[in-house]
């Protein structure tokens, strides 16, 4: 089976920065210094004098002195023979490349659909125009337009949570994280709270959940062993210091061989005989029966809820393909007691998260175009054919750029679905596998040098390293265009 970056950081985060085929780097020679031209002379020119013209002469300025400080220690190989106009044009490049925005699109071509690292879910298009019509204007965000009076911003979206999931009511922080922090807090301060030990996850990025529990202010209380947890168990757990109880989506691992668990239904019921909540944290959840498109089932909040959970929390950004949330949905008293908390306001969503949750929300009430419409379904649906076909289609392309120094194949891969959803379930992918040409010794170091090569194009290539070659899993590639349109800037 083949190692994939999952949550943790992309594979080219291992390799060094470095950009060129191979490394270039002379010492000037003496009497050349002294031909370098003044600062006031470069900043005369009619390149320096557009330059200020788009970045204000302080950024020029400061960019001509330090290409001139550059110059006198350490020039590129065809130095010597430095003139005003190619100094100039370092100045520029050194400018693009400091004004360049640090968030940046990348091309993630790792075959991990949901990638962590790489900002989880795209937004479809009604998503997008969303959040730019609520930047540009005022909007009625916590303003009730009937009655002329202070509004709340959970109305934006409770009435879609609840028909999407059968709720009561529902509320939105900024992302499940919060959403567990929020609900163990509001619920369960200085008070226990029985988790099966099968179900202590940690997830990339930090969110273990003792931990989380402890800054919640509530005691964990662990039940039944790695392996095996039994309704007994809970029941003996639950007690007078119960805040309440919880379940929790193993969504990174499987736990398998000689398991058993007890399914959500029993614990639904046993919670309620003796009074307290019964908290479910689904992690991804989506709102529809991923089966209906081809897919493995995923548990649904509305499963949870009708198997008698009160509360259930689940990321906005994982399979339910929007902006980075964490949604709270539940028995409406409950929810009322969330909302009450005072972290709630320190959690609580901007309004851009709203207006891209409400329009990927709203595709969802029509299941019947939601695998077009929804990148993050779109592509998880993608046959197989298309992608073999994108592979033929770019193999000769790519082969050309990358010329000698590499061998181009089409590959069969495996894509997963990323952040911790169905991870037991590869999907049959195609892409294309860049192999160095060279003997075995120098192989991995070449390797890396492509994934840099391939990082440090102006829309970054991210890949992945498997079997001594470079891997580009075509699932994610829907703008084949920009793609091939910078792939004259591998060759040199
Ligand atoms: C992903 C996940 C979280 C954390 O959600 P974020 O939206 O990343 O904060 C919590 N619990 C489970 C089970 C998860 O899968």
């Amino acid at each position: 089976m083949c190692g994939y970056p999952g949550d943790g950081p992309p594979d080219s985060d291992r390799t060094p920065p470095a950009i060129s085929w191979d490394d270039p780097g002379v010492t000037r020679s003496p009497e050349s210094l002294r031909s370098l031209p003044s600062v006031d002379r470069l900043l005369r020119a009619e390149v320096a004098q557009s330059l200020i013209a788009r970045h204000g002469r302080t950024v020029v300025k400061n960019a001509i002195r330090e290409t001139l400080a550059e110059m006198r220690t350490c020039t590129p190989a065809d130095s010597g023979s430095a003139t005003d106009a190619s100094l100039l044009e370092q100045v520029h490049v050194r400018i693009e490349k400091a004004t360049r925005p640090s968030l940046r699109p990348v091309c993630n071509l790792t075959g991990t659909v949901l990638h962590t690292n790489l900002g989880r879910a795209t937004l479809p298009r009604e998503a997008i125009d969303a959040v730019a019509r609520a930047a540009q204007q005022p909007t009625n965000l916590e303003f009730d337009i009937d009655r002329g009076v202070r509004g709340d911003r959970d109305s934006h979206l409770e009435a879609l949570l609840c028909r999407l999931t059968g709720a009561e009511a529902a509320t939105v922080v900024n992302n499940n994280a919060a959403a567990v922090l929020l609900v163990l807090n509001a619920l369960a301060l200085k008070k226990e709270v029985p988790v099966s030990r099968g179900e202590l996850i940690e997830i990339g990025g930090s969110f273990r959940l003792p931990d989380i529990m402890a800054r919640a202010g509530c005691r964990l209380r662990e039940v039944g062993t790695t392996n095996r947890v039994h309704l007994h168990d809970y029941a003996d757990a639950i007690g007078p210091r119960t805040g309440a109880v919880m379940k929790v989506h193993t969504s990174n691992y499987e736990v398998v061989g000689f398991t058993s668990g007890v399914i959500e239904g029993e614990i639904g019921s046993l919670c309620h005989e003796r009074g307290v909540p019964f908290v479910v944290d689904l992690g991804s959840g989506t709102l529809v029966d991923l089966r209906r498109f081809g897919l493995p089932h995923e548990p649904t909040p509305a499963e949870s809820l009708v198997s008698g959970a009160d509360v259930v929390t689940f990321s906005g950004d994982k399979l339910l393909g929007g902006p980075q949330a964490g949604i709270i949905v539940g028995r409406a008293d409950v929810i009322a007691r969330i909302r009450r908390n005072p972290l709630k306001r320190a959690l609580r969503v901007d309004k851009l998260t709203i207006a891209a949750l409400t329009a990927v929300l709203d595709l969802y009430r029509d299941p019947d175009r939601l695998a077009e419409r929804l990148p993050v379904l779109r592509i998880l649906t993608r046959p197989i054919a298309e992608i073999r076909g994108a592979a033929h289609r770019l193999r000769p392309l790519l082969s050309d750029a990358v010329g000698e120094v590499a061998e181009v194949r089409v590959v069969d891969c495996h894509s997963q679905v990323g952040s911790g959803a169905l991870p037991t379930q590869h999907l049959a992918s195609s892409g294309l596998a860049i192999s160095p040409r060279t003997s075995l010794r120098g192989r991995g170091a070449a390797v890396e040098r492509i994934a840099a090569r391939f990082r440090a194009l102006p829309m970054p290539i991210i890949g992945r390293i498997q079997e001594g070659a470079f891997v580009l899993d075509l699932r994610c590639l829907e703008d084949e265009s920009s793609f091939v349109n910078q792939l004259w800037a591998l060759k040199n």
